[in-house]
């Protein structure tokens, strides 16, 4: 078998990679919904995949991932790995699990961040606010047992907040900002953090998204404020979603000075990437993205690693699309027991969910999605259905 080209379409607003082959297959891969510039990036890279085998997903990966690099320049090397595995899942006839060594639970756990029908930039402030969202959440159908909520950096409190920090609030995303937090923006995110506590009520475990942009002071202080609470982890204090860098010493400092567990790594690029946070146990949850990590056999490669150290693993995910998720339930149900949970991908518009055939309708129960048998990823694009989705610079994307 061999590849005879490499698409990639903008399909509401999610890159999305098509590998054609010489024997008619196709294989599918994603790549995060705010993404689209990425698509260039893909396409460079046709020529060194055209012609290969891609069922020897590895010898085609050598080729293609210097051209990688931390979040978002992961991506295209990410989003064509998934691609290849699907090819050679459904060459094969057998789910992706299979080929990645069998599964080891037969439904994986999902967290969901805000909640499902709101975009997880649509962060409250308040916590009068704050609780009406997680109740919502709460009451979701899908029964989520954990909910994973954005505050200080990592939520729009830097701008709308007068003197919440010690810095001037740059407009954009909210993770332009960083800085010490006044006394104010500190005693204001643990009155957030004890709203979202006692709207939860142990219905569900609370994980925070906090940045990055903290001062290291006010990590460890924060971290160890939280203590009394049953927060599942903190995430990005220091470095993370899209930082060029891994501070491995700054997180050590803050891991060993509280108890409450510290999360990071949705922005970081390759195993090499991860090296240096899990050896020297400077992190107790890691959080890679197999859509900006190289891709579904690297972040089983991490979280094999991470457990020979006792570091747990919760993948980030929430913009990675339908076909995404279907790729993160074959690749979780083959991760060791220090899996936690990979994190829901919400679809970019509603009609997403109905041009991928092969899917369970009703996907999460109980906070959960059992693992299914098709070949693959486990889902596939429906040509027909997709085709008045596609952009008029995209119409020879099935051709
Ligand atoms: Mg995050």
């Amino acid at each position: 078998m061999k590849i005879t080209d490499l698409k990639c379409a903008i399909i509401g607003g999610q890159p999305t990679i098509r590998l054609a082959t010489n024997e008619g297959l196709s294989g599918y891969g994603q790549i995060e919904w705010f993404k689209p510039f990425i698509k260039s990036h893909v396409l460079l890279l046709k020529e060194k995949v055209v012609g290969e085998d891609p069922r020897n997903v590895e010898q085609v990966m050598l080729k293609i991932r210097s051209w990688g690099g931390f979040k978002p320049w992961g991506s295209a090397v990410s989003g064509i790995e998934m691609a290849l595995w699907d090819l050679a899942g459904k060459a094969a006839g057998l789910p992706l699990y299979r080929l990645l060594g069998g599964k080891i639970r037969d439904r994986v756990r999902v967290y969901v961040s805000g909640s499902r029908s709101d975009l997880h930039t649509s962060y409250e402030i308040t916590p009068d606010k704050i609780s009406k969202h997680l109740e919502a959440a709460v009451a979701d159908s899908a029964g989520f047992s954990i909910i994973k909520y954005g505050i200080g950096f990592h939520s729009p409190m830097p701008f709308e907040l007068a003197g919440f920090f010690m810095g001037d609030a740059r407009p954009g995303p909210p993770h332009l900002n960083q800085g010490m937090l006044t006394e104010q923006g500190f005693q204001h995110c643990l009155n957030c953090v004890e709203a979202m506590v006692d709207t939860l009520d142990g219905k569900a475990h609370l994980a925070l998204d906090c940045g990055p942009g903290w001062a290291l002071s006010d990590a460890i202080r924060f971290g160890r404020a939280l203590e009394k609470y049953p927060i599942l982890w903190l995430e990005d204090l220091l470095t993370g979603d899209r930082s060029s860098h891994v501070g491995v010493a700054e997180y050590k400092e803050l891991t060993q000075a509280t108890t409450t567990p510290i999360h990071t790594g949705e922005q970081i690029y390759l195993r090499q990437g991860f090296r240096d946070l899990i050896a020297n146990r400077a992190i107790r949850i890691i959080g890679p993205d197999p859509m900006d990590v190289g891709g579904l056999a690297e972040l089983k490669w991490i979280a094999e690693y991470a457990q020979l150290f006792g570091v747990q693993i919760a993948p980030h995910g929430v913009f990675n699309g339908v076909l995404g998720m279907a790729a993160m339930v074959q690749v979780s149900a083959t991760l060791p027991d220090n899996l936690i949970a990979f994190e829901y991908c919400k679809p970019p518009t509603e009609w997403w969910p109905d041009i991928v055939d092969g899917m369970p309708d009703n996907l999460v129960v109980d906070g959960h999605i059992e693992v299914w048998d098709s070949p693959g990823i486990g889902a596939t694009l429906n040509e027909e259905k997709t085709k008045p989705y596609l952009q008029p610079e995209d119409q020879d994307f099935f051709n």
